[in-house]
Formats: C-alpha cells, structure tokens, sequence
C-alpha cells in the first residue's frame, strides 16, 4: 500500500517529532572543530512522498552540513554515469564493520575501500565522477546533489575551511588507495572535493525530498526532473541497507527496516521504496555517529506509517 492519507502522515510527523525531542542522549561531533559550534537542541523532521507531498516538524528548514549522507548522492550519480559494475570492482558493496573513517580496514582488505559509504569508498566515488578537472568534479557534485534536492545547494565555507584544517586522517586515506591503485585522479584533489561534498548546506526537508527521489524510481517528486535511472536508485538504496549507519548499520536494518544515511552534523535520510523518505536533523550523536533523537523519530515513523520492508503486515 501506500502512505495513509495527507492529513494523517502530518499529524504523524509532528507526533515523532514530539515524541524524539523528549531525548537529550549523545553528544555533538567535535572532531572537526566547527561542528562543535552549533545549537544541540536544533531538531527537524520531514517526510516526503511519492507525490511531491511535504511534511515538516520542528526546526526542518535550518541548514546543516550533509557530511556523510552526500556519499550515498555522489555514488548514485557516480553510477548513473559509469555503471554499477565498474564501480562494484574498485569499490565494493560490503559493510566493514570498522569505523568510517578506518585505516586498518583497507589494510585488512588489501587496499579495497569495501565500500562507497565509508571514507575510503567515498572518496575512491567522489575521484570516479568523470571530469577533467577537480573544479569541474566539484562543479558535476554540487548541481548533481542540487538536483537530487530540488533546490541549489550551497558550500558552509566554514565547516569547509575547519574540516581542510583538520583532515589529515582523510587525506591519508586518499594517498594510501593511491598507493593500493584504487585512485587514478589526484588523491589530494579527490580528498579536497569529498570535503567540499560534506560541507553542503541542507535542511531536514532537503534530504526528505532527496530520499523521496531514491524512492521515487529517480525522479525529483517536486521538481519532476530525472535525476539517475530507477535501476541506479534502486541499487544506492540496496547499498544503504547494508552499509549507511556506520557499525550500526545491521541493528539500523533489523530496527527500522529501511535503508537510510547518516551524517555526523546529526542529518539521516531514510527512504520508504515506492513511497517516500524521511529526513530528520538532530546533532547529538550515539557512538557510531548517528543522531540519537533522529534514530527516534526515524524509527516511530517507521512504525506509524508501515513502512519495514520486511514487515508483512
Ligand atoms: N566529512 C566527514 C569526514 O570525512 C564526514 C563524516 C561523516 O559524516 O561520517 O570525516
């Protein structure tokens, strides 16, 4: 079936919100020194249909940086252009059960990222987009991600700046694939445009929308645009399932029963296939670096709305 009728999914979007917002668990991400900066109590909630229909709750149009969950964008479009297998051989669909930034997970795997959501696969994405320059890489992510929202996404050029500063475990990620031959571009410049896909501006209601068009078979539920093929929507989604909580990413499946994304400004997407998404924001993080309150609200509209694929009833 489908979502249950207008009305009842925004009632339903402003009783999660409610009901996560009573959570202060976790704690912000400090390891790059401008995500410390910002308000812990910031909470939005959207969802997004099939239909173009939005939903919001709370702080859904307060702009964050996308982190992580522009690797699930940027592996779509990646595909879209050079075709699952061939980014399957250089980067993998397998979950590595290490954190995501691990340098010993691409030793333990010889050289291969595993991958496209941990730093090493994104980055080895990100240095796939075909370009001829890493201003034109930056230039084919930027209106790529846009598209997949709806609306033009802009650089915070202060997590930019703080981030550059500071990633020197990323940039030796870049160099050691290098070293492994799983990066034909610049490794540094590749590195240099994975830090500017995290550093994207979006809201709550941004990811909703970009998640509804992964569900959507590729196509942008607001604008109309096609923005990937349904059988690359669908193969980033059957990515996510295994792969887009970080270590939580098993537990995510078995709780909430949907593939989804997370990031560490404390964004997740999360997408219902043929029905919609969600988008939540919250900043304080569990362990693994997933947003406590947006794991909460994410897994009460899973419930509420039916949407566990595994579910049969
Ligand atoms: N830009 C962050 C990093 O590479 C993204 C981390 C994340 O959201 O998981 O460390």
């Amino acid at each position: 079936g489908s979502l249950p009728g207008w009305d009842e999914v925004d009632r339903l979007v402003i009783e999660a919100h409610a009901y996560a917002k009573a959570s202060t668990d976790g704690e912000i991400a400090t390891y790059i020194p401008r995500l410390a900066a910002v308000d812990p109590e910031l909470f939005g909630v959207s969802v997004a249909e099939v239909d173009g229909a939005v939903h919001t709750a709370g702080d859904a149009e307060v702009a964050f940086s996308i982190q992580s969950i522009s690797k699930a964008f940027v592996y779509a479009l990646v595909i879209e252009r050079l075709g699952h297998e061939a980014v399957r051989e250089r980067v993998g669909v397998n979950n590595t059960g290490l954190p995501f930034n691990s340098v010993v997970a691409i030793e333990l795997n010889n050289g291969h990222p595993m991958n496209p959501m941990v730093n090493a696969g994104a980055i080895a994405t990100t240095a796939l987009v075909p370009a001829a320059s890493a201003e034109e890489r930056w230039a084919a992510i930027q209106d790529g991600l846009s598209a997949f929202a709806g609306r033009r996404l802009e650089l915070d050029g202060e997590v930019y700046t703080s981030e550059a500063d500071t990633n020197q475990r990323n940039r030796a990620i870049g160099t050691l694939l290098q070293a492994y031959g799983r990066i034909d571009a610049d490794p540094l410049a590749a590195v240099d445009v994975y830090t500017r896909q995290c550093s994207l501006l979006v809201t709550a209601a941004d990811l909703a929308v970009m998640g509804a068009t992964l569900a959507d078979g590729g196509v942008n539920p607001v604008t109309g645009q096609r923005v990937v093929s349904a059988s690359v929507a669908r193969d980033t989604l059957a990515v996510l399932a295994s792969t887009g909580l970080y270590e939580r990413s098993g537990e995510w499946l078995f709780e909430i029963g949907l593939p989804g994304k997370s990031g560490v400004a404390g964004g997740i997407v999360t997408v219902s296939p043929g029905k919609g998404a969600i988008g939540v924001f919250s900043p304080r993080l569990d362990p693994a670096g997933n947003s406590v309150r947006g794991q909460l609200a994410t897994r009460f509209l899973s419930q509420a709305l039916g949407l566990d694929v595994f579910a049969s009833d």
